[in-house]
């Protein structure tokens, strides 16, 4: 049986080496368009900043998946699937032949549609960072479009190795899809006192040479301009197939398309409505797939997506239902030491949760909202963490 894996990101990569193991009589091969070896997407601010170098970040060495007993193929695009020859062909017109296809394309990078967006560098891959790191050298000012998680990533990476940033966010704060009003305003505070400049809420109406015009014809002067204004699943393979697609490659619970023989997994596919954006649904889908082809009863079971973000220090993390407007919300603030907790509740259902300052009890309130399990009585002790919450924790 051939089995060829498309995109050598963490779900193809995981993908391939389970099957290798658990169906040695197969031939697994594993195709991927970037140049290099598999590595930590997650770990890339690490490059940006220079703690890490690529060898690092590299999670299987092409010897090491040739002794798992994957075919790897880097440097290589699949540019459209046969599914009537069972054929993937890439631009180089190798004809690649299969009996299942796993399609682990990830997700693009969105470049908006804005007057001069080409000048802009994005931050998915080793190229986007190779590019950061080489604009960084030549020092001065850096703008960085988004105030999302990976843009405020991209602006601390470029502000330790000495540029002048700004983040430029069309919300009133920064994160705002993980993180209340409070945690969000208590964040740009403590990413201002770190040398993070703002403009927010600020529309961005083009990208010039001198750097980021908003809409209220403010520039914001920049040498470097960083787009990281969200993703987009990667479907084009699977829709010019005739593969149903939403959002992401429309697939069962066992990660199956509508083609029996095509699987899809991560951010390429979307599983019940939902598109995964994190890496550990990407890499539990993986196991699922590989379960399903290898023929073991296989499905796959979402879990609340929790959010931390990894970079200035400051512990912060999000999880389940942020903010949602028919839940009832507790707060913890305490001005002394900046600690600050909001807790979603659905009736006696824990929601959603929001931590700053100090994480340490993520793994409870994370436990509590993936459960559904009834919070204690009292209510306000939830916010103080497990020790006060009696048989609830
Ligand atoms: C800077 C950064 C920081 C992040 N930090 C976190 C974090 O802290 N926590 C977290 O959970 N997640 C984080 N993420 C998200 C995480 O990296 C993704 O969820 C994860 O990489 C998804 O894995 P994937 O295999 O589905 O897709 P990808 O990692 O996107 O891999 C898809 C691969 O397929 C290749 N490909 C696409 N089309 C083709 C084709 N036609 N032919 C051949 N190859 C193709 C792509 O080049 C790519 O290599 C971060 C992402 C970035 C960019």
């Amino acid at each position: 049986m051939n089995i060829l894996v498309v995109g050598a990101g963490p779900a193809g990569t995981r993908c391939a080496t389970l099957l290798a193991e658990r169906l040695a009589a197969a031939g697994v091969t594993l195709v991927g368009e970037e140049a290099v070896a598999p590595y930590d997407r997650v770990a890339l601010g690490k490059l940006l900043t220079g703690t890490a170098d690529l060898a690092a970040l590299t999670t299987h060495t092409p010897a090491a998946l040739a002794a798992a007993g994957v075919t790897f193929r880097p440097g290589q695009r699949i540019a459209r699937i046969d599914r009537d020859m069972r054929q993937a062909i890439a631009t180089d017109g190798t004809a690649l032949p299969y009996d299942v296809l796993v399609l682990a394309t990830g997700s693009r990078a969105v470049r908006l549609p804005l007057p001069g967006a080409e000048r802009a560098v994005l931050y998915r891959d080793i190229v986007d960072v190779d590019a950061m790191r080489a604009a960084a050298a030549e020092g001065g000012a850096a703008a960085v479009i988004g105030g999302g998680l990976l843009g405020l990533e991209a602006a601390a990476g470029l502000l330790a190795l000495g540029m002048t940033v700004t983040v430029i966010h069309p919300m009133g704060w920064p994160m705002e899809r993980q993180l209340d009003d409070g945690a969000g305003a208590r964040l740009a505070a403590t990413l201002q006192a770190q040398g993070l400049r703002f403009a927010m809420p600020a529309a961005t109406a083009a990208i010039e040479a001198e750097g980021v015009r908003l809409k209220d014809g403010a520039l914001v002067p920049a040498r470097l301009v960083v787009l990281a204004v969200g993703v987009r699943p990667e479907t084009t393979l699977a829709r010019e197939a005739g593969l149903p697609a939403g959002r992401g490659i429309l697939v069962d619970n066992a990660m199956r398309t509508a083609d029996p023989a095509i699987f899809a997994i991560g951010e390429c596919a979307e599983h019940d409505g939902e598109v995964c954006g994190l890496v550990a649904p990407a890499l539990a889908q993986a196991a699922v797939a590989a379960a399903a082809i290898a023929g073991e009863a296989a499905r796959y079971a979402p879990r609340p997506d929790a959010a931390a973000l990894k970079v200035s220090g400051i512990p912060v993390w999000s999880a389940g239902a942020i903010a949602a407007a028919d839940a009832e919300a507790i707060t913890l603030a305490c001005e002394e030491s900046g600690e600050y907790r909001r807790l979603w509740l659905r009736g006696d259902k824990l929601v959603g949760a929001v931590l700053f300052g100090q994480t340490d009890d993520s793994g409870f309130y994370l436990d509590l909202i993936s459960s559904g399990r009834a919070v204690p009585p009292l209510r306000a002790a939830l916010a103080l963490g497990p020790e006060y919450c009696g048989d609830a924790a």
